[in-house]
């Protein structure tokens, strides 16, 4: 029996699923793809094969796995005790770096996951506005909390993307009523921002998205949108909130705020910002920030909080990505390996493109339409799962881990690092062609 096989069976007795999540069940495997080591770009499955790793910690990781810098900072971090649940120079030393990279985020509080810093920041925003209402984007992500995990992201209902505005909790099991609290809407519809401010006007306190949507492929914005949605906010006196946990450290300069030009009064960060140790924030205005405890009466606090580890790692992270030449480096990997993996489905007559951008990128199957991905129901309509998932299978048996997804009817994201050689480029290319 294989290693792999074992430690299934073993788990399942004990574990759920013989895992910690659902969606880490490989549909080519029946199992979840158990991992010994990593390094660099590459996984080592316990059954001895090795993998270039596309998935890269569901967009944790930028920097690739076992980083030397990162692990001399873990290092350190021993020699200190490895502590949480005190602050510390390395916190304030963090704190400093972020914000000169991300400048809108005047102060910040640490959590733990972008689950908890979605739930602070929209906490917080209600708290500040004493209103209600929160109008999230259709298929957008924001972690698997009652405040906002209604019709996105992760094995939420499938079948009503794209197809309905109404708001259905992710999972059974929410509070009966707490769909009241979120109005739907889809991303990169102007009039649909408008409709509902007009609609809901007096009652909202947020508006929250992601300013690329991971979460259902690689479906970015423009800065026309973006401008006038920050616009219509301010006018309104409603809170413009980015989840940046996927989208944060992956830009220039400063994430994609930075990119398009725009500044949220809140924003969430997770993942890349410390390489996929736990470690996310929620940071803003200082007049919404000081709302928190202990300057504020809104709590938000955890036992691991700004632990030192993730911390350590953290500040490593945004050095390293304050290094001039770091994000021509990660331009460089996404034209070279984006581009050729694009070229294929032309050289193979297979409808479809390759969609990139921050160091994500996804497989449109069925369509070649880039336009199309701007508006999630068009991409629904057009978009083959099933041809995706039989893709990631062959991808697996070259050895290639792409994320599967489990037949979304919408592209799954999947990344690269910088430590993605041109070696483990061209190898890809030559497996996917
Ligand atoms: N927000 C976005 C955009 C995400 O993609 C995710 C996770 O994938 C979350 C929030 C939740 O973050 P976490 O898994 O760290 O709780």
């Amino acid at each position: 029996m294989r290693k792999s096989a074992e430690i299934f069976q073993e788990a399942s007795k004990l574990m759920v699923g013989g895992g910690c999540a659902g969606g880490r069940i490989h549909a080519a495997l029946g199992t979840p793809f158990y991992i010994d080591h990593a390094d660099g770009s590459h996984v080592f499955h316990v059954d001895g094969e090795e993998f270039i790793d596309y998935h890269c910690g569901a967009g944790a990781l930028l920097f690739g796995w076992n980083h030397p810098r990162i692990r001399e900072a873990i290092i350190k971090c021993v020699d200190k005790g490895f502590f949480m649940n005190f602050d510390s120079p390395a916190t304030l030393e963090f704190a400093r770096l972020f914000k000169e990279l991300v400048p809108t985020v005047e102060k910040i509080r640490l959590t733990n996951s972008g689950t908890e810093a979605t739930l602070a920041a929209i906490r917080a925003a209600r708290a500040y506005t004493k209103k209600n209402l929160i109008i999230k984007m259709d298929g957008h992500f924001h972690g698997m909390h009652e405040m906002i995990w209604f019709n996105g992201g992760c094995g939420s209902d499938l079948d009503k993307y794209g197809q309905t505005r109404s708001v259905t909790p992710a999972t059974p099991g929410f509070p009966a009523g707490a769909e009241k609290n979120v109005k739907l809407i889809e991303f990169n519809n102007l009039d649909a921002v408008k409709h509902v401010f007009e609609t809901y006007r007096g009652d909202i306190a947020a508006i929250i998205m992601e300013p690329v949507n991971y979460d259902c492929g690689c479906v970015p914005s423009t800065r026309e949108y973006m401008k006038q949605v920050r616009e219509l906010c301010t006018k309104e006196g409603i809170l413009l909130i980015f989840d940046e946990v996927i989208s944060g450290l992956r830009f220039r300069p400063g994430s994609a705020q930075g990119y398009y030009g725009i500044k949220p009064d809140l924003s969430t960060f997770a993942k890349a910002i410390a390489n996929g140790f736990s470690l996310a924030l929620v940071g803003g205005k200082a007049e919404i920030m000081e709302l928190f405890n202990p300057t504020g009466p809104v709590i938000c606090s955890g036992t691991s909080s700004g632990n030192l580890m993730s911390v350590m790692a953290a500040i490593e992270c945004l050095k390293m990505a304050m290094e001039p030449g770091f994000y021509d480096q990660v331009e460089k990997i996404e034209k070279n390996l984006c581009g050729e993996l694009n070229a294929l489905f032309g050289k193979h007559g297979i409808p479809g493109h390759i969609r990139s951008q921050g160091a994500q990128f996804a497989f449109y199957f069925g369509y070649d339409d880039p336009q199309m991905d701007y508006i999630l129901s068009e991409t629904v309509k057009h978009y083959h799962p099933q041809l995706y998932r039989r893709f990631t299978r062959e991808c697996l048996a070259e050895h290639l881990y792409v994320f599967d997804g489990g037949e979304k009817p919408f592209p799954q994201h999947n990344g690269f690092t910088i430590a993605h050689t041109e070696d483990d480029i061209a190898l890809t290319i030559s497996k996917v062609d």
